[in-house]
């Protein structure tokens, strides 16, 4: 079991913008490896230091190529091109989805546990893993990503769940929801 829980929605932590790595060291990398462990067991593709509690402007990510694990400390998006719909996840706020709209290709720089440059040119899933977990760095949730009108609906359901009461569907709003993740849905 790793040593830390996912943040969920409702923790301030998750609102605040993490500032940038000034050392990269033999913590940084324990910390990388614990991130790594919790995203496993989420389990999920994505997931940035503050979502485990931790104010750095770091994150880990799968993108299912075989390659493993890898993490980018200081990220930076650029160069955004394009728009793109996707059924989008989080693993602080679980259980929910969205399509939500964003750029299609990104281009992120960063360095990497050694302190080597990360310099990749992504798209569609994985540039979309990239600008969620940015997102979190930012002290950003997906919920912001929203339109006005599904935004306050999920507030609402968000609400509902902090007050305890059953994932009800007080005024109808499964259409929202209609894409509950379903299993093997990646968490971000
Ligand atoms: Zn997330």
């Amino acid at each position: 079991m790793s040593q830390y829980s996912i943040r969920l929605y409702g923790d301030p932590v998750l609102r605040l913008r993490a500032p940038e790595v000034d050392t990269i060291d033999g913590r940084l990398k324990q910390l990388a490896d614990d991130m790594v462990q919790t995203m496993y067991e989420a389990p999920g593709v994505g997931l940035a230091a503050p979502q485990v509690g931790v104010q750095k402007r770091m994150f880990v990510y799968d993108a299912g190529d075989g390659l493993g694990p890898r993490t980018v400390v200081n990220p930076v998006l650029s160069e955004v091109r394009g728009e793109w719909t996707y059924e989008e996840g989080c693993l602080s706020v679980p259980g929910l989805s969205w399509p939500i709209v964003r750029p299609k290709e990104v281009h992120l720089t960063g360095v990497d546990l050694e302190g080597n440059v990360v310099s990749i040119e992504a798209d569609e899933f994985v540039a979309r893993v990239f600008q969620h977990e940015v997102d979190h760095l930012d002290g950003v949730l997906l919920v912001e990503r929203l339109d006005e009108d599904q935004r306050k609906e999920a507030k609402r359901i968000l609400r509902a769940r902090a007050l305890g009461l059953p994932d009800a569907d007080p005024d109808g709003l499964r259409t929202l929801t209609a894409g509950e993740q379903p299993a093997g849905h990646p968490g971000l």
